[in-house]
């Protein structure tokens, strides 16, 4: 599957007010929301398994993963650029940051 096929698919389950901004606040909120539970997830790996990293919680950390996607192939259509472009430009970016030696430090346009 592609990334265009999947925002195809992914925004089939999409549901969307008819308020562009309440839309777009849907979907950041969801993409930091999710974030979120991929973080507690790794906080409770700390917290309660002693560090320990399971299988179970890695299948639970990529199920959130793929709720972080979902939003982010949301927001991207809505911004009326192809998911697939957006994976590009996103390694194309970074190859070019490694090439100039540039891949830690800060801003977002090194
Ligand atoms: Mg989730």
């Amino acid at each position: 599957m592609t990334f265009d096929e999947y925002q195809k698919k992914a925004l089939t389950t999409a549901m969307f007010s008819g308020n562009e901004l309440l839309d777009l606040a849907h979907w950041a909120l969801g993409i930091t929301g999710e974030s979120g539970e991929i973080a507690e997830k790794v906080k409770k790996i700390i917290r309660d398994s002693k560090s320990v990293v399971t299988n179970e919680a890695k299948t639970e950390i990529a199920k959130e993963i793929g709720d972080v996607l979902w939003y982010l192939a949301i927001l991207s259509d809505h911004l009326g650029v192809s998911f697939e472009t957006v994976a590009q430009n996103n390694l194309e970016k970074l190859k070019n940051r490694k090439a100039e030696s540039k891949i830690s430090g800060s801003g977002d346009n090194r």
